[in-house]
């Protein structure tokens, strides 16, 4: 059954725009100034959707500011360009949405650089439509996964003037904005591929699916004074040290690409890698010049094999190991052999996210994870005895979930979790985002309890389950109620007898933090619980598009 959509208000907005004013910027001989914006978004409870780093958008009273790091690396290659950037984050700038709305405004950007996601879809619309009335002559652009799968959709609903449909955002915008800049009939000329552009018409005009031919290292690595790079520093609950930053990703998109719920996973999507010295030399600046102790690639999977001895033994040979900074990744089970971990665990890596989603093969079949359980323990193992600290990623509700899979998952890990192989974990409701295969799932079989965006926040299930949604709350409830069980308490002391000054840091700092992230969730579980309440969107007031 098709989705059907609705925006009324901000689509008259799109209606009555005004006539497109075709300056060419540089026939005026001044330079185009961009900003890459996110607006504060924050929900009736007071708590803030974290939105950048094609994260699954959550809402938390505690936020953890993610760096955008592809569009941070569109920053940066916008400048060395030659053009004015305006790094408008105002999620990390501490904004209130008004503060950040006027200040987007006072600056009169000649185009505005948006990334978005299904939950939060309206709001952007809902915004665009505002700003457009005042910004007249300022160029919108969408980029993310949910609109580069529904270009056109975004365009009808909102007065977007361009939608990216690649996520190589860096790669599309240093060739758009130089057109843009050059040319005053851009919307008729414009041939670079990857674009749906509104036209002088106001018809939508394709250009095509961009295909990356250019290598990853063309895009500069990320200009952390540019983007500010301290006010993601210390709000992330996954550092055990601060300030803490994310490198610029080695490899874009991921290597496997085929787990059914992921972004990362579609015809849209390439695999291409960095050079290990180059990103070795980043690492090396972070490190020396701005004191950085903990770096986390935020890569869909890091490098593998080869790649990845190379990076730890070039971290060893540069003394990178002993400067106090910990290493992080995301890696897949089987990835990494015994002494590949070793080696990382040498060069100093301790945090390691690993997506376990589920413990029955069924699902992990119908996910399309790509590993055995059979594989888990001694992956895990392996990285525990090196004095890595694994993070597991669970997920529960899909739509075919019964109670006994439930369990087998709450089982798995908490036995996991006591024996001492994962050190953390966390738990989401599986939400079908962004018309990734498990989405496009859910429409075809008409299990979707919703067709509001607002509703796909990830704090209550919205899918049709064979049990009830309680049951699923509960289950992670109990899975985060591991963290204060006397089992798991008493593991984390036996730890300390090892001596490692990363497992005292674990106890003693991360341990806080880690107890106030876990009560965020249950508050959340707790609201949903209570029945589903609508979370409006700040600006709540104007037009509902529901
Ligand atoms: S391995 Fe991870 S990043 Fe890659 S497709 Fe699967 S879930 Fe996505």
């Amino acid at each position: 059954m098709p989705m059907t959509y609705s925006g009324h208000a901000a689509y008259l907005a799109v209606k009555s725009l005004p006539k497109f004013s075709f300056k060419s910027f540089s026939d005026k001989g001044v330079t185009v100034k961009v900003a890459i914006s996110y607006p504060p978004i924050v929900n009736d409870r007071g708590q803030k959707a974290m939105v950048s780093q094609n994260r699954n958008v959550q809402f938390f009273k505690t936020p953890t500011y993610l760096l955008p790091v592809v569009h941070g690396q569109a920053a940066t290659w916008l400048k060395n360009l030659g053009f004015e950037v305006i790094w408008d984050d105002g999620n990390a700038q501490l904004k209130s949405y008004d503060q950040w709305y006027q200040n987007l405004v006072a600056m009169t950007p000649d185009v505005v650089v948006f990334e978005s996601t299904t939950p939060v879809m309206n709001f952007y619309w809902r915004t665009t439509a505002a700003l457009k009335k005042d910004l007249p002559g300022t160029i919108f652009i969408m980029t993310g996964y949910h609109s580069m799968r529904r270009p056109e959709e975004t365009l009808e609903e909102a007065p977007f003037d361009i939608v990216l449909r690649s996520n190589h955002v860096d790669f599309v915008l240093s060739k758009l904005i130089p057109v843009i800049a050059a040319n005053a009939d851009w919307r008729q000329s414009c041939d670079i591929e990857g674009l749906v552009i509104r036209d002088a018409n106001g018809k939508f005009r394709s250009t095509g699916h961009f295909r990356q031919v250019e290598p990853l290292e063309r895009s500069p690595i990320i200009d952390r004074d540019l983007v500010q790079w301290r006010n993601y520093a210390y709000e992330n609950g996954n550092y055990l040290q601060t300030p803490g930053t994310y490198a610029t990703s080695v490899v874009r998109d991921c290597m496997f690409g085929k787990c059914t719920f992921c972004r990362y996973n579609g015809p849209d999507l390439t695999f291409s890698m960095l050079p290990v010295e180059k990103s070795l030399d980043e690492y090396e600046r972070l490190i020396n010049d701005y004191g950085v102790k903990e770096i986390f690639d935020d890569s869909g999977v890091w490098y593998r094999g080869k790649e990845a001895r190379e990076f730890a033994e070039g971290i060893i040979k540069r003394g990178l190991h002993k400067k106090g900074c910990y290493f992080g990744f995301n890696t897949r089970f089987e990835y990494l052999d015994k002494d590949t971990i070793e080696l990382l665990a040498k060069a100093n890596f301790r945090f390691v996210l690993i997506g376990l989603e589920a413990a029955d093969e069924e699902t992990l079949v119908k996910l399309n994870k790509g590993y055995q359980l059979q594989h888990v323990e001694r992956s895990l193992k392996w990285m525990s005895d090196a004095g890595l600290h694994p993070h597991l990623t669970i997920m529960v509700g899909y739509y075919w979930q019964t109670r006994e899979q439930l369990r087998q998952t709450v089982d798995f890990v908490k036995s996991l979790m006591f024996r001492g192989l994962a050190r953390t974990m966390q738990v989401t409701l599986c939400t079908p985002l962004d018309f990734t295969p498990y989405h496009q799932e859910c429409i075809s079989k008409d299990v979707l309890l919703t067709k509001n965006y607002d509703d796909f926040d990830m704090s209550k299930l919205i899918v049709k389950t064979p049990i009830p949604h309680s049951e699923y709350y509960d289950a992670v409830k109990e899975l985060y109620g591991i963290a204060f069980h006397p089992r798991f308490l008493l593991r984390q002391a036996q730890y300390l007898l090892t001596f490692r000054r990363r497992d005292w840091q674990f106890l003693f700092t991360y341990g806080i933090r880690a107890i106030r992230r876990v009560r965020n969730h249950i508050f959340n579980l707790t609201s949903a619980d209570a029945g589903p309440k609508q979370a409006t969107l700040h600006p709540p007031t104007g037009n509902s598009l529901t």
